[in-house]
């Protein structure tokens, strides 16, 4: 069983795709975390954002895992928390847009699919990744909304940025993930649209496991 979900940043994906892998007992995925790795060693590097070639050598050369809980490695290294911060946000989606770096993480994304039932969320994934998988939900909220969410993440996690600050980099990043050459965030008549602005976390798992209780 594969299970595809997509939306835009602090649509609440990421909490609640851990919530259903949980409950069905399958593995989740996190790709956004495979691209927040490319920009981490990307950061870590000499290169400039103008050398495309530089960043596609970069992302052949890495290697990125998943462990336990959710835990990313990079090169063995764990990087989960290192991987969330702000100059990696502001990074990621540039680094992402490069089509032979995309190229290269969906091939890795369908490999990790590869006998196994997964959930798996991020921008392309019910549109690239896996066109055909059994259930594709497309999760969102109003900018303002994912917003609030993000900030109240930021300062559970101590990242120092105000409110406005954070609205704006999501902004950008809405726009960036939205007009891609290849791998764009988009909405399709197959996908199941939930908007999440008004509900809570168990609310939006509730609907997810309705649909695919039904089938
Ligand atoms: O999901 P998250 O916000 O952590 O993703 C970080 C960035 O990685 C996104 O803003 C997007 O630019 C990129 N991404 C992508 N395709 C995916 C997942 C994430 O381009 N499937």
């Amino acid at each position: 069983m594969i299970i595809a979900i997509d939306g835009p940043a602090g649509s609440g994906k990421g909490t609640i795709t851990k919530i259903i892998a949980d409950r069905l007992g399958i593995v989740n995925i996190d790709t956004g975390a495979m691209y927040r790795c490319i920009a981490l060693a990307f950061l870590r590097s000499n290169l400039s954002i103008e050398d495309k070639e530089g960043i596609i050598a970069l992302t052949k050369k890495i290697k990125i895992k998943f462990g336990e809980n959710g835990k990313v490695f990079l090169d063995d290294e764990e990087v989960s928390g290192l991987i969330r911060t702000k100059e990696i946000s502001t990074v990621v989606s540039p680094i992402s847009s490069i089509v032979e770096v995309r190229e290269q993480m969906v091939k890795s994304q369908r490999k990790l699919a590869e006998g196994c039932s997964i959930i798996m969320e991020g921008r392309d994934i019910t549109t690239v990744v896996f066109p055909n998988a059994d259930y594709k939900f497309y999760l969102d909220a109003t900018l303002e909304e994912r917003a609030r969410r993000r900030f109240k993440q930021n300062q559970e996690a101590g990242i120092e940025m105000s409110y406005e600050e954070v609205l704006e980099s999501i902004r950008k990043r809405d726009y960036n993930d939205m007009h891609k050459e290849v791998g764009s965030l988009t909405r399709t008549e197959d996908q199941i649209y939930i908007d999440s602005t008004n509900l809570t976390i168990e609310e939006v798992a509730q609907e997810i496991l309705k649909h695919i209780k039904e089938r």
